[in-house]
């Protein structure tokens, strides 16, 4: 099954269209760009993905990526040639996206649901150890279908892990900008094996992703979230959670927010299946701020100067977006949060999240660190471990229960967006006997 596609330009008022051949950050007005495809899918291929699905004799069956590449297929490849997509479609020999949704019993008691209401995809299964390896693959392809030999990232540690990663096994060379001292050594220990050049920025990851975008500007190949072929990776998040419900939709989907990637694509992917008619329900988004470093949440729900800032049906009231992010300049010292990989002030995708969360009937909250802490602890005790960023899921959530905003017999999927790289932070938290959930060693004398 072939596809045509192409870009096309988010803002309503410009639509301008490029080939999907031309590597650009932007539109020529400025917004961002999505992938799009003629034509529409029929809703028999899910019995395809799943006599695919665990079939070890083709590595492109076994990535819950490329298992939906009808559902992303800018190359045009034919998706039944198995000899010809071989040699276009990139995977680190099919161990990306092996994740789907888990119960787990005791996260369900701490948000106060019943078990089977409330399931959790750890997206640090993947071979770098969070969701970016989701759309590295795909943004690689990109990358590969232009003959690109050199790609750049900004990152908060985990884009440049999983860039490092893949351009190794492609033979092409990654440079990765972090800001320095801001990245924990487990990610940034990935870049360095994986023989990406470091490049360290004096500031904060918004700092470092300007230096980037300019890059991209005169022509280098951003791997950022601003490539909507890496995005389109990462709508296999939503699809794999999907096929595992037997695309019976759950209420909610509840996610971190960074620089909005996610949020942006979990909206597109599920607009997309909801137009070709494969969902009719449309799940909630709710999208998590961490508290000191809460761009979003403070715009959304009108907490700056009363104003709610949307999508409009593509109408963004852009001046707003300036002035506050002029005043947090003003203001001069940069907002913390121990949750490294969420440190974002201004994120990037910031328009399609918005329109996301018009999709869905979105939600936008904060959590304190704290909270998050005792979020990433809960997930441990269920015998599986999330960072710091991941654990403002669980911390939402039984927020959102507390409040009422997500009934107690709502069905929620959580995406735990990447493993735990930097354990003296969690050491540190289960010395300490006034955190929740904490579990420090005892001592014992020999003999
Ligand atoms: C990148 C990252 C995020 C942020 O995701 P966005 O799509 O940029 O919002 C959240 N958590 C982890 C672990 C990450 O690596
Ligand atoms: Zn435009």
């Amino acid at each position: 099954m072939r596809a045509e596609s192409y870009q096309r330009c988010i803002a309503p008022s410009c639509g301008r269209e490029f080939g999907v051949r031309e590597a650009r950050t932007e539109c020529e007005c400025g917004n961002l760009l999505d992938v799009k495809y003629r034509g529409s899918y029929p809703k028999s291929l899910q019995d395809v993905f799943s006599r695919r699905s665990g079939h070890g004799n083709d590595i492109f069956n076994e990535s819950g990526v490329w298992r939906y590449r009808e559902l992303l297929n800018f190359a045009d490849i034919d998706t039944e040639a198995h000899d010809q997509y071989s040699k276009v479609l990139v995977s680190l020999d099919g161990a990306e996206g092996r994740s789907r949704p888990y119960q787990m019993s005791k996260v369900a008691e701490f948000v106060g649901m019943e078990p089977e209401n409330v399931l959790l995809q750890p997206e640090g299964l993947n071979p770098s150890g969070s969701f970016k390896d989701n759309g590295i693959c795909s943004g690689l392809t990109h990358a590969k279908m232009l003959g690109v030999k050199e790609v750049v990232c900004a990152s908060t540690g985990n884009t440049s892990a999983s860039l490092a990663m893949y351009a190794a096994n492609e033979m092409l060379k990654a440079v990765v900008y972090v800001p320095k001292g801001k990245v924990a050594p487990g990610k940034l220990q990935q870049a360095y094996q994986f023989g990406a050049d470091v490049i360290e920025i004096e500031g904060s990851f918004d700092d470092a992703l300007e230096i980037v975008l300019a890059k991209g500007r005169k022509g280098s190949y951003v791997m950022n979230s601003v490539n909507p072929f890496r995005l389109e990776g990462q709508k296999t998040i939503i699809y794999r959670a999907l096929d595992y419900l037997e695309w019976e939709p759950p209420d909610w989907f509840v996610v971190p927010r960074g620089n909005m990637g996610n949020v942006s694509i979990f909206g597109k992917a599920l607009a997309e299946l909801h137009e070709w008619g494969w969902i009719k329900k449309i799940p909630r988004i709710a999208l998590v701020d961490a508290q000191a470093v809460n761009t979003f949440h403070t715009l959304y729900n009108g907490l700056y100067d009363g104003f709610e800032l949307r999508w409009n049906s593509g109408s963004v009231d852009d001046r707003m977006i300036e002035r506050y992010y002029s005043d947090l300049h003003k203001k001069g010292a940069q907002r913390k949060t121990d949750a490294s990989a969420i440190q974002i002030e201004k994120p990037v995708n910031i328009k399609k999240g918005l329109r996301s969360l018009e999709f869905t009937n979105g939600i936008s909250t904060q959590v304190t660190d704290k909270e998050m802490y005792d979020g990433m602890a809960i997930v441990g005790k269920n015998g599986f471990d999330c960072e710091l960023a991941s654990g403002a899921v669980p911390a939402a959530i039984k927020n959102l229960v507390e409040k009422g905003v997500i009934r107690s017999d709502d069905r929620v999927v959580g995406i735990l967006t990447g493993r735990l790289k930097d354990p003296e932070m969690i050491v540190r938290y289960h010395m300490d006997p006034n955190n929740r959930f904490a579990n420090p060693p005892r001592s014992a004398v020999a003999g």
